[in-house]
């Protein structure tokens, strides 16, 4: 699409298609158009996005994997820059650009905002919550000072936005246990929790005080088939599914009664994605947005996982991850982010286990 002129209420723009005349021989046709109001707001935000030029932070992790896969359907290969401080993932190779990153390094991620015309940045670097606990040190270090170094240069070459992802972990054993609030008593006893928390509101006085438009939403655990959970709580509920069909058992490092709030990645994905594009005045909450889908217990997924595999069974040795899991909520009041931008999940328990039972079978064979 050439645009020629547009201002508040026309756009005079061309758009080339290229037509199938006959099977194997296409030729390119010049449309013209005027479009007026209505029209032209829908277009005016379609020329934003093919503007956009997107840098993913952590590509390699769990979400970053399938996060920038989406992102480059939407905005075009070129226009998402994958980086990692370890190599590309090879679900990634070949589906766009990728650097080699350090996030507490300023200077080079400066340098690499500058040179690739980075417009908007995705954050995911982080250490997680059960490896949190072992290096606290090091996760608050990384958790803190990457969002700080990101937020620093959003604010100086005035980026269009930035998405940067909470988690659940910033709740306490002192927060509601069934349907925790957006706004209640917050009181994380992790690292991680503590890191997530004061990020939130890191994010909240950038946006106050600079204007940075940047966005987070507090993920629950996160359920996926592609890439592999990075040292989590809930990483339990990825593992059950590799071992079920695998040894056809189960090993759990969690009690089989211990609820806690999850999510299959597709509606992650898709979370994210529509906070991101929503338009800036609906964004109320400037910390991060409770959002939710499903809440189970290791006996229930099993229990799921059994209808697929009758043979399936499973057995308990809970460790020190109970104890970070006993101090979360077992499930998630999301109605902020459902009035201000919409959101509504699609996948439940049993949609997710067929779901990602047919694709571990498919990968398999
Ligand atoms: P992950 O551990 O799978 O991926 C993180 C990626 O960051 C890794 O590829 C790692 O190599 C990279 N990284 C680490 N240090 C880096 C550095 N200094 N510079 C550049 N890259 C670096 O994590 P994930 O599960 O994909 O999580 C992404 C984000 O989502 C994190 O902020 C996490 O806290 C949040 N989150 C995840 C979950 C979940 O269930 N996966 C739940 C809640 C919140």
């Amino acid at each position: 699409m050439i645009v020629h002129s547009s201002n508040l209420a026309i756009i005079r723009c061309q758009i080339i298609a290229i037509i199938k005349i006959a099977p194997g021989v296409h030729r390119p046709r010049t449309i013209g158009y005027e479009l007026s109001t209505a029209d032209s707001t829908i277009f005016a935000a379609l020329i934003a996005m093919l503007r956009e030029k997107i840098l993913v932070i952590g590509a390699s992790g769990q979400i970053g994997v399938e996060l920038t896969l989406a992102l480059r359907k939407i905005y075009g290969s070129a226009n998402v820059v994958a980086s990692d401080l370890r190599e590309q993932n090879e679900l990634l190779q070949g589906t766009g650009p990728y650097v080699s990153l350090d996030v507490m390094n300023k200077e080079m991620l400066h340098v690499q905002v500058i040179r690739q015309n980075i417009t908007q940045i995705y954050l995911l670097a982080a250490i997680l919550s059960a490896t949190g606990e072992k290096n606290p040190h090091l996760a608050w270090h990384l958790n803190m000072q990457g969002l700080l170094n990101v937020l620093d240069i959003a604010k100086e070459e005035k980026l269009s936005k930035v998405y940067w992802p909470s988690s659940i972990a910033v709740f306490g054993p002192t927060s509601p246990k069934q349907n925790c609030p957006q706004q209640t008593i917050i009181e994380p006893i992790t690292v991680y929790g503590i890191s997530k928390y004061a990020g939130e509101f890191w994010c909240n006085y950038f946006f106050n005080k600079y204007g940075v438009d940047v966005r987070s939403l507090r993920y629950p655990g996160l359920i996926s088939y592609k890439s592999a959970p990075g040292g989590g709580t809930t990483d339990y509920a990825v593992e059950i599914f590799h071992d079920a069909l695998e040894q056809k058992h189960y090993d759990c490092f969690l009690q089989k009664e211990t609820y806690l709030p999850m999510m299959y990645m597709p509606d992650a994905i898709r979370a994210t994605i529509e906070l991101m594009e929503a338009p800036s005045k609906n964004i109320t909450t400037r910390t991060s947005y409770n959002i939710a889908a499903m809440s189970f217990s290791p006996e229930e997924i099993a229990a799921a996982i059994k209808k697929h595999i009758p043979e399936f069974s499973i057995s308990y040795a809970p460790d020190y991850r109970q104890a970070i899991a006993n101090s979360w909520p077992q499930s998630i009041d999301d109605s902020v982010a459902r009035h201000d931008w919409g959101w509504k999940p699609e996948f439940d328990l049993s949609r997710m286990t067929t779901d990602m039972l047919e694709n571990l079978k498919l990968a398999e064979s």
